[in-house]
């Protein structure tokens, strides 16, 4: 008996170092899989359309939103981005576990419509590392990386409200956590009461 995927919802900080540690736990876990989000903004360097997101026009975003395609949507430093109720809902039927990287708006919105999600919030060790490895990047100027900094001031008063904080100091340390995580969210009664019961039938108290 095949259980429902499982959804998986992970928000951090720019610079927190998000996208590898579930880019690792991804290669690691056979049945987790990405889930796709639709986004406004262009696509970078290397980033395929359907792979690393849905690129589409603003027009075509806003048709989404009226249409009540996404389960959640934001506008995230300029750009919109949205999870397509049809995204999660084709993983989860097929059981395949999601996992959603997604901002502290979004995940907000899944809170309320998918209480069966787990939320799980990475944060760097501290704000001077934090500062360390957003300048290392060289990517940004220092008006961004200001801008960064003082978001994601605002956007760690969130955490509280997750059901699991990551601090990624050491990345071995901090993908052994989030795997141990998701191997117990898998063990947890409610989500194998199902496949229990075709195992072995209904069992009484
Ligand atoms: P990036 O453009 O760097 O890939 O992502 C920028 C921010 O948008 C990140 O914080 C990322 O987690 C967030 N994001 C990506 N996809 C979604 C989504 O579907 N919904 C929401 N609310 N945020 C998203």
């Amino acid at each position: 008996m095949q259980r429902r995927g499982l959804l998986y919802v992970v928000s951090a900080p720019s610079g927190a170092g998000k996208t590898s540690l579930c880019k690792a736990i991804i290669d690691i876990l056979p049945n987790l899989r990405h889930s796709v989000s639709h986004t406004t903004r262009s696509p970078r360097t290397g980033e395929v359309d359907g792979r690393d997101y849905h690129f589409v026009s603003k027009a075509e975003f806003d048709a989404m939103v009226t249409e009540g395609a996404f389960v959640e949507w934001a506008l995230v430093h300029g750009n919109f981005y949205g999870t397509a109720v049809s995204s999660l809902e084709s993983g989860r039927s097929g059981g395949c576990d999601l996992l959603l990287e997604i901002d502290c708006q979004g995940a907000a919105q899944l809170k309320e419509r998918c209480p069966d999600a787990i939320f799980i919030f990475v944060l760097p060790p501290s704000f001077q590392e934090l500062e360390r490895r957003l300048k290392g990047r060289q990517t940004d100027t220092a008006e961004v990386i200001e801008q960064r900094l003082h978001n994601a001031r605002i956007e760690m008063r969130e955490m509280f409200w997750y059901d699991y904080l990551v601090i990624n100091d050491n990345f071995d340390l901090a993908s052994q956590q989030l795997q141990a995580i998701l191997a117990a969210t898998a063990c947890r009664t409610e989500v194998l009461k199902d496949q229990v019961q075709c195992l072995f039938g209904e069992i009484g108290p």
